[in-house]
């Protein structure tokens, strides 16, 4: 089952074609992640699917139905930081956010403030706060009201190691409670380490989308060593079915179609051809590795 369906998105500023007919679909629970360069266009599909923009063409659908204010309360966003008040504790901004938003009531306070795990420190004031710490409030506060889906612009912008790593185990978190986590992020170590499923967006494009498993594993790579590598390298010349091989200072590469390589066959080749391996891998691309393939084209 789909959380969101978006269906040839179009949006120009003037003359710029910030989204150029994008199309995709989320299903539920995954934390997805759109990625791309900056001016790609995600803030602006965010803001579309938030309905805080207006699309030119093209339409989107949660759980099936157009955007409504009954479907909004299901959705908790983060797409700028609040302003929080630097000398009020986090409970009491977070009873500002309230009565403004009307979402949630005394005992959610509570409850988001265990969920961002800030409750320890709900009263002291907002401003003895770390910055991860000040963004797991901007969370709570977006968590309000109980929210299925949570859309954040670039959670983890401005954070140093920690309060990265502070919003990523928040997210998974999140995740495994119930939620769908739908995010624009350019930190690619960051969409790796979370994310369930990506849309890869350039200069308003969408490149690709789906599990992060199938936008990675786009081929097969073996890597191998031998004690002679010179030899290897002749050995494997004409090895049948590689697209193509790399040679590393200790290694090479062989590249394979997506689920055609063997490890098995590969070994037993070497051996038949006199060559015993040292070294046997089948590796996985990164996904900084295949973003870069995707935006350079
Ligand atoms: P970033 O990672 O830098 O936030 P982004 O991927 O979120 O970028 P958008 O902010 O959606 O990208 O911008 C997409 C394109 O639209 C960019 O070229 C940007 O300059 C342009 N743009 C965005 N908002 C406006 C606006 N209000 N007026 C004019 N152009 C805009």
């Amino acid at each position: 089952m789909s959380v969101l369906q978006v269906q040839d998105l179009k949006k120009t500023y003037g003359k710029i074609q910030a989204l150029k007919g994008v199309s995709f679909e989320i299903p539920e629970g995954a934390v997805f992640g759109i990625l791309g360069p900056n001016g790609s266009g995600k803030t602006t599909m965010l803001s579309i699917i938030l309905d805080v923009l207006n699309a030119d063409s093209g339409s989107y659908s949660w759980f099936g139905q157009p955007a409504s204010p009954d479907l909004r309360k299901h959705i908790g966003s983060l797409l700028e930081t609040p302003n929080f008040y630097h000398y009020l504790s986090a409970v009491n901004n977070l009873k500002i956010t309230n009565s403004i938003s009307g979402r949630g009531d005394a005992a959610a306070i509570e409850a988001v403030l265990h969920k961002v795990k800030l409750y320890e420190r709900r009263d002291s004031r907002f401003s003895s706060y770390s910055l991860g710490m000040k963004q797991r409030l901007a969370i709570a506060a977006a968590l309000l009201g109980d929210p299925q889906i949570l859309v954040l612009d670039e959670p983890t912008n401005g954070l140093d190691p920690v309060g990265i790593m502070e919003i990523r185990e928040l997210i998974i978190e999140l995740s495994k409670k119930g939620h769908t986590i739908i995010m624009a992020s350019h930190l690619l170590d960051e969409v790796e380490k979370v994310c369930t499923h990506v849309a890869i967006l350039k200069t308003g494009t969408l490149i690709t989308s789906g599990s992060v498993e199938d936008v990675l594993v786009d081929e097969d790579i073996v890597e191998i060593g031998a004690a002679d590598l010179e030899q290897l390298k002749h050995v494997l010349s004409n090895y049948p079915g590689a697209t193509s091989t790399t040679f590393n200072a200790q290694t090479i590469q062989l590249h394979f179609p997506k689920g055609t390589a063997s490890a098995e066959a590969m070994n037993r080749y070497c051996f038949n051809n006199g060559i015993a391996l040292q070294y046997l891998s089948i590796k996985k691309k990164r996904l900084e590795e295949r973003f870069f393939e995707l935006t350079n084209n």
